[in-house]
């Protein structure tokens, strides 16, 4: 388990525009009151990991106002440093890498340093770890808070001993558990928290917090994140486009029925790159030539309605549908392709069908 503080796009654990009135609602009931188990649940890209931040650092803050956190006291600070003693995150050694915290789980070692690829799994060995801290007393005197993401990667064994957590809530403690697929969580964890449902900003209040953060053209940006800010802003700081350079190609590609041809040589692009990643690409760009076969303006990237709209009356609808199906297939298996090339290949090759 990490205790690394929470390297995310605002340094600081406070809630986004969006989210104070939500919170203020939420907190404002005291924490007396106050359930120990929350699952914070909404579209992915929306700030749920923020929000459970800057809720942890409202219900450890030693001076609270009105329900949030202060900012200055002891507590503030250690939460923003990442080493509050009564505070705990637990997320899937995967994700801390990627963010840039360290690996949870025992210090490294030789063994650990040659072993396979980080897990995308929260584990029974830090749940237990969980555990053994919770039967501590606190070192502040007041709450203790556990921030666990996603907690639909908990594994059937960490799931059950999770729930057994829950069911005997051990005293002064929060658990704040954060997912954007509630329908991949068990019931029975479910059953034992309380929901609070998170939802994005209309667009324009996201455009104007994207320019807040640098974002000089955030439309393209935000709508090719499903209008998910943070996930726009993320979008924004890797790349110039709101698309990648291959999108277009091949959509042109495709409308001119040189699909075939094409698939081979981006193929080759495409296999260097995490198959999630542009897996999600084609999923985006094969809604918008739904919609469009449907009379509807292209939601992902508009920006790209001409080359999309040519092919959209080129493919079938029926076919169309169906690679559709296919892709969520694929994108549950993507982490595991035996051989990246080929996948990709096939992938494409099948969406190259639906326009011949
Ligand atoms: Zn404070």
């Amino acid at each position: 388990m990490s205790d690394a503080g929470l390297p995310t796009d605002t340094p600081e654990p406070v809630f986004l525009p969006w989210q104070a009135a939500t919170a203020a609602a939420w907190l404002g009931g005291g924490r007396e009151r106050f359930a120990h188990a929350w699952l914070l649940h909404g579209q992915a890209g929306i700030g749920k990991r923020q929000f459970a931040w800057a809720a942890a650092a409202s219900l450890l803050c030693e001076q609270p106002r009105h329900g949030l956190a202060c900012g200055e006291c002891p507590a503030c600070r250690w939460l923003r440093q990442g080493n509050h003693p009564d505070f705990r995150v637990v997320r899937p050694d995967a994700v801390a890498l990627a963010e840039g915290g360290q690996e949870a789980g025992e210090p490294e070692t030789d063994a650990s340093r040659a072993k396979k690829t980080p897990s995308r799994e929260i584990r029974i060995e830090q749940v237990r770890e969980l555990e053994r801290w919770i039967t501590t007393a606190t070192h502040r005197g007041g709450w203790r808070v556990v921030l666990l993401y996603p907690l639909h990667s908990l594994n059937p064994y960490a799931a059950n001993a999770l729930l057994k957590m829950l069911e005997e809530p051990p005293a002064h403690t929060v658990f704040l558990m954060v997912t954007d697929a509630p329908d991949r969580v068990l019931p029975t964890l479910l059953s034992r928290s309380r929901r609070l449902p998170l939802a994005a900003p209309e667009p324009d209040e996201a455009q104007a917090w994207l320019e807040s953060m640098g974002v000089a053209e955030p439309g393209g940006f935000l709508a090719a994140a499903g209008q998910a800010p943070v996930a726009a802003l993320a979008m924004a700081r890797q790349h110039d486009k709101a698309w990648p350079e291959w999108l277009p190609l091949w959509l042109e590609g495709l409308g001119r029925g040189q699909g075939r041809a094409l698939a081979a040589r981006l193929a080759g692009d495409l296999e260097k790159q995490p198959a999630t990643e542009w897996l999600a690409v084609l999923q985006r760009a094969v809604c918008d030539l739904q919609w469009q076969q449907n009379g509807l303006e292209p939601r992902y990237y508009p920006g790209l309605a001409q080359a999309s709209g040519a092919l959209a009356s080129r493919c079938g609808k029926v076919p169309l549908a169906e690679f559709s199906r296919h892709l969520a297939q694929q994108i549950r298996i993507a982490n595991h392709p035996l051989n990246a090339r080929l996948f990709a290949q096939a992938t494409l090759l099948r969406m190259a069908e639906t326009a011949a």
